[in-house]
């Protein structure tokens, strides 16, 4: 697993710092490009606002002005004489030049002009047409003379043509009677679209940079644009949803619940619109300019961004380069650590504070039900094993402070294995306990090994009761030792032959083992016929039973004979004693104590369990064989 760390580890920084900063590369573009759109659309709205409000000033202006000229023309005491007698050759020269001195004035230089009593029609001193009641196209004139209002406005095209397209200003001439005032003829007025756009684009009809813009009406009919082809091929007045389909539709909507005096602007498909209504006209403007995204891409603060985001990049594969430099002795090591904990065959485990495993080595593992290291995480590690053995030793070891070292026996299937067994406390990162257990059958087979009964040599012996008598002592536990000695096996080698006795020792050797119960018992071969039991933590009543049962066991077991002709058998004696150790006393007190309670037994008759409380007042107890 973590030999693959290594690389994985690597690829994994790589990745996140890929992905990190494509995030920031992105990210980062979208907010700057959103905050550089804003401020540029707000800048050219700004711009646009004023261009076309410039516009509307002087539009305003001059239709006034012609209205005014108008109205004042229609006022004129001249013009009323001349209407009242259009045929009086002392007055009509009078009253056409007051006319023609208006016309001057008039940027169409025309003054239009008829009245009741002759009902001809005028442009100028010409005579155009006379009115006809019956003629549609004559109506505009009752209406025009009878009305209240000092003007009326009125767009009139015949042809959808620039040059025939007029905006008529037209005001009625009134004679004030008896009844009150009287219209009796009307004077006009009328603006080209030409000059318009004249006015509204300058000489050189020049809007600003990259923009257009049209005049329409309230029913978003196009009544002015500065490309004069598109208004004369047109044969109806264009529609500014033709023109901006969604936009002019909105634009449209908008009008119709505005204001007269109040512009408003928006950005539709990457193109801004500016709307302006000319109050006087009832008719609007509108200023169409496309969002400048080159003006963005080309902006000294977008190469400024590109740079700093250069030198991101940059800062990254550094920053790559570093972390893999910086972990790649710790992803080695690692690597060799896993590899290791993968092969070896020494149990090992990581447990935190409550014993619940952090880690624990594939050797251990296999000694569980679990495969996978991740499945073994956080559970108690005495749960994970279904040896008894096993979890006595664990449990042993896990319960300790501080070092801990002793070796242990356990069953493992139906084999007894010899582990050395090490722990230690871990207070560094977490508290825990780090265990280690080595397996160490084969050198106790070995070296510490009796060859012909396979139990503890007396080496071996010497070592775990030095071990035994240290920790008793810490702990303030008792100590029990069987000193065991086969009854007259001079004679039972003599009658039966060596091998017999060889084989007759191995049968004993059984007995005792199966007696060394706890994994702490050691079970040992003193020599010759010699075994002995230490009893770590175990009172001399305990012992006693042991001892006892041992004694009766081998007096009642049965050994065939090599040859087959019958069996033999027999007995043992026992000298058993018991002791707290303490730091006055001698391990080897022990060992005489069992050794003279042996010769004791001995002595009495053999057979017989001899035994001595060193941990109570003293006192001789002999268990009898009969
Ligand atoms: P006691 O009840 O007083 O102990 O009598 P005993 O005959 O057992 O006396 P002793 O302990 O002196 O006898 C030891 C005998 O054990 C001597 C030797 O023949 C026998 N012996 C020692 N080691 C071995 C061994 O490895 N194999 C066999 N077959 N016999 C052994
Ligand atoms: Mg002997
Ligand atoms: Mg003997």
């Amino acid at each position: 697993m973590m030999y693959r760390l290594n690389s994985t580890i690597n690829h994994k920084v790589v990745v996140f710092s890929v992905f990190f900063f494509f995030f920031i590369l992105t990210s980062g573009s979208i907010v700057f490009f959103q905050v550089m759109r804003h401020f540029i659309t707000a800048r050219s709205a700004e711009e646009l606002t004023q261009f076309a409000e410039s516009k509307r000033l002087q539009l305003e202006a001059r239709l006034s002005r012609e209205i005014e000229l108008t109205v004042r023309l229609a006022e004129s005491p001249l013009v009323r004489l001349l209407f009242r007698n259009p045929d009086d050759p002392v007055i009509r020269p009078i009253g056409v030049a007051e006319i023609l001195a208006y016309g001057k004035a008039f940027s169409s230089g025309v003054v239009s002009w008829g009245c009741d009593v002759d009902g001809r029609y005028y442009e100028g001193d010409s005579h155009l047409t006379t009115y006809d009641p019956d003629d549609a196209y004559h109506q505009w004139y009752p209406a025009v003379r009878d009305q209240k209002e000092p003007f009326s406005l009125n767009v009139y095209h015949e042809y959808f043509t620039v040059e025939d397209w007029y905006l008529y200003i037209n005001a009625p001439v009134r004679e004030h009677g008896s009844e009150g005032a009287r219209g009796i003829g009307v004077v006009g007025n009328r603006v080209a679209l030409t000059t318009f756009l004249s006015f509204l684009y300058g000489v050189d009809y020049a809007p600003p940079p990259d923009s257009d813009m049209y005049l329409f009406n309230g029913s978003g009919e196009i009544t002015a644009a500065r490309d004069s082809a598109f208004i004369a091929g047109a044969a109806e007045k264009p529609l500014l949803s033709d023109l901006f389909a969604k936009a002019g539709e909105k634009i449209v909507s908008e009008i119709q619940g505005l204001a007269p005096d109040s512009s408003f602007s928006f950005i539709d498909n990457n193109t801004q619109y500016m709307v302006i209504p000319i109050a006087s006209l009832n008719w609007y403007m509108v200023v169409v300019k496309p969002v400048a995204f080159s003006l963005i891409l080309g902006n000294s603060v977008t190469i400024v961004f590109a740079a700093m985001m250069g030198v991101v990049f940059l800062v990254f594969v550094i920053f790559n380069c570093y972390i893999s430099t910086l972990i790649k002795p710790a992803l080695t090591l690692a690597g060799i650590m896993d590899m290791i904990l993968s092969i070896t065959p020494n149990l090992l485990a990581v447990v935190d504070e409550k014993s619940r495993v952090i880690y624990m080595g594939k050797a251990m593992r296999d000694m569980t039900n679990f495969y996978n290291a991740k499945d073994c995480e956080g559970k108690p590690i005495l749960d994970l094993f279904n040896n008894e053995d096993m979890k006595a030793v664990i449990g042993e070891a896990i319960q300790q402070s501080g070092y801990f070292e002793t070796i242990r026996k356990a069953r493992i299937g139906d084999k007894g294995q010899f582990f050395k067994v090490m722990a230690n406390d871990i207070d560094s990162i977490f508290r825990g306990k780090f265990l280690l257990l080595v397996n160490v059958t084969a050198t106790m087979m070995y070296g510490l090994t009796d060859p012909l009964t396979g139990l503890a040599n007396r080496r071996n012996f010497d070592q775990c009761l030095k071990d035994e008598w240290k920790r008793a002592i810490r702990d303030g536990s008792p100590i029990s030792f069987l000193m065991m000695d086969l009854d007259l096996f001079k004679h039972y080698n003599d009658t039966y032959g060596h091998p017999q006795g060889d084989q007759l020792l191995k049968v004993v050797a059984d007995v005792i083992a199966r007696a060394a119960k706890r994994p702490a018992d050691l079970a040992v071969r003193m020599g010759g016929e010699e075994f002995a039991l230490l009893l770590p933590n175990t009172k001399l009543l305990g012992a006693l039973e042991i001892a006892e049962r041992i004694r009766r066991e081998v007096e009642e077991t049965c050994i065939p004979l090599a040859n087959g002709k019958g069996t033999t058998s027999i007995t043992i004696s026992v000298g058993a004693a018991c002791m707290i150790p303490d730091m006055q006393k001698v391990a080897e007190e022990l060992v005489s104590s069992a050794d003279e309670l042996l010769y004791e037994a001995k002595h009495q008759g053999r057979n017989r369990v001899c035994s001595r409380d060193h941990s109570e007042p003293p006192r001789w107890s002999i268990f009898d064989a009969t």
